[in-house]
């Protein structure tokens, strides 16, 4: 038996490189890596699909980064961990922290447990550029808004980039421990739905380098223009590999150091802030994956209608761009920013079906998916955030698709029976005089829906809706 041995467990830091805990637990002892599938504590914040098949595959590489060393184990961490100590030599148990209410809670417990049974806990900032915590209003109470709260993050030093872990340390432990294979995790269902999002997403460490590279070369001097149009090839594609720990902030901060200072650069940064922003929220707010911050909003007359919601998943609606938006979701696993900001209004504001069914279905089906991120983004669309767009704001899907998808491009691809519809009336089919759609060869209610909301009268009975609680105090 090694003279002694740290665990290092893994969470949402799915990477060998700036990892401090991994390094921390490297330096001076064997390093036993671990990762626990806990769905005892996650609560109704398990992994939705598509976030399992990126596990699964961010899981395989992980492990082949550490020669098939990674232990794998499913149930309560408490319990595996302790029993871990128990059987082994273990001195120190470390790792990055996470932010998520229910990982807080639980990691506070098996940090007091362990100390008071004499193993040391090291906790470590993986996935942030700052500790939530950190940052606070002159009056030490946390910011609400995001523009403050930007600009305090731009005097405050974002944390560094850790050195390489000493890789030697992770060699085969001469010990027995049972470890879980990865194929036998049941993380991808008994259906082979997931084939598809295999030709549009690379999970790993490797991936997430490739693709910030990518984008650093190709995509950065356009992005302040281009990451509106769904179209261009203007964004990152970051988010999954950033959610999963895969690469983190602070090397994008770094990587972004070394390109020219221009508004590109200085925009790429603002929205990885926004990342920060809804961490802190989350952080200080712990019930917004759940609850309006805006509280009055629980009085809000949402009117759950089940088909509407269920045509709306569906990519159904009638409304190009919103259908599109959907069914890239479900292709790919990912949406476009700008089209989440559309397909989200279009479900709260147009068809009065409350933000938890639509961040529920996010949830479900965004390889991204990411409960800070998701919740602030939902309540954000919706007004009921605490530096939210205004509900009165409700996105024209038409005038949205016009706008940012001109040529139809980005709507052709998902939403092929209107390829041949001409870009005039390519986002309000139902406005097309009936040779048109003939001779593109729609039938509207046979090969694609009538629109299942008339866009004026709902957005006038959100308004109504939004009227009867503005009033209220709070
Ligand atoms: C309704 C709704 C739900 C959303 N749900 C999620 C989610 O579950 N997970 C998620 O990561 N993002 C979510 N977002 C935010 C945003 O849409 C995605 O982060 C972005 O589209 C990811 O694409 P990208 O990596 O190419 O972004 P880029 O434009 O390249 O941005 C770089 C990185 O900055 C961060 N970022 C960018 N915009 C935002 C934002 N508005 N809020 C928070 N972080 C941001 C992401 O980490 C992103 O990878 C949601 C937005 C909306 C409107």
């Amino acid at each position: 038996m090694p003279k002694s041995i740290n665990i290092h467990w893994f969470r949402r830091d799915l990477r060998i490189a700036d990892n401090p805990s991994l390094t921390a637990a490297s330096t001076d002892a064997t390093v036993l890596p671990i990762y626990i599938i806990d769905n005892e504590n996650a609560g109704d914040f398990c992994e939705g699909g598509a976030s399992n098949w990126w596990l699964n595959q961010s899981l395989q590489q992980l492990n082949q980064s550490l020669n098939g060393q990674l232990y794998i184990f499913r149930g309560s961490p408490q319990y595996i961990i302790e029993q871990l100590c128990k059987s082994l030599n273990i001195d120190k148990v470390c790792w990055n922290r996470c932010y998520e209410p229910w990982q807080i809670k639980r990691d506070s417990h098996i940090k007091s447990t362990l100390v008071a049974s004499g193993i040391e806990v090291c906790s470590f900032n993986g996935s942030l550029l700052v500790e939530p915590w950190t940052v606070t209003k002159g009056d030490g109470t946390p910011y609400k808004i995001f523009t403050p709260f930007y600009r305090k993050l731009g005097l405050i030093s974002p944390r560094f980039i850790s050195s390489a872990p000493n890789l030697s340390t992770l060699k085969k432990l001469p010990i027995k421990v049972k470890s879980t294979p990865i194929d036998s995790l049941n993380l991808l269902g008994k259906t082979t739905w997931y084939k598809k999002l295999e030709e549009h997403n690379s999970p790993g460490e490797d991936g997430a380098q490739n693709a910030l590279n990518k984008f650093l070369e190709s995509n950065l001097d356009s992005y302040q223009e281009g990451r509106d149009y769904p179209a261009k090839n203007s964004v990152s594609r970051l988010s999954p590999h950033i959610h999963f720990g895969e690469i983190s902030p602070s090397q994008i901060l770094h990587a972004l150091s070394k390109q020219k200072a221009s508004n590109n650069t200085e925009h790429f940064l603002r929205e990885l802030c926004w990342r920060e922003f809804s961490y802190y929220l989350l952080y200080h707010c712990p019930d917004m994956p759940t609850s309006n911050l805006k509280k009055k909003f629980q009085f809000f007359p949402w009117k759950n209608d089940s088909d509407l919601l269920a045509k709306w998943q569906q990519g159904q609606t009638g409304f190009p761009i919103v259908d599109a938006g959907m069914r890239e979701l479900w292709q790919t696993g990912f949406m476009h920013n700008r089209v989440r900001m559309v397909v989200a209004s279009f479900l709260v504001k147009n068809l009065l079906v409350h933000w938890h069914h639509g961040a529920a279905w996010f949830w479900d089906c965004l390889v991204d998916a990411d409960l800070a991120s998701n919740s602030a983004s939902w309540q954000w669309v919706a007004g009921c955030g605490t530096d939210a767009s205004p509900f009165f704001r409700i996105f024209n899907p038409v005038t949205q698709g016009e706008k940012f998808d001109a040529n139809g491009q980005y709507t052709r691809h998902f939403v092929p029976e209107l390829k041949n519809l001409p870009s005039m009336y390519l986002f309000k089919p139902w406005l097309a005089p009936k040779a048109v759609l003939q001779e593109a060869g729609i039938e509207l209610g046979n090969n694609y829906p009538w629109p299942i909301v008339d866009i004026q009268e709902s957005r006038q009975q959100a308004l109504e809706a939004f009227q009867l609680i503005k009033e209220l105090d709070g």
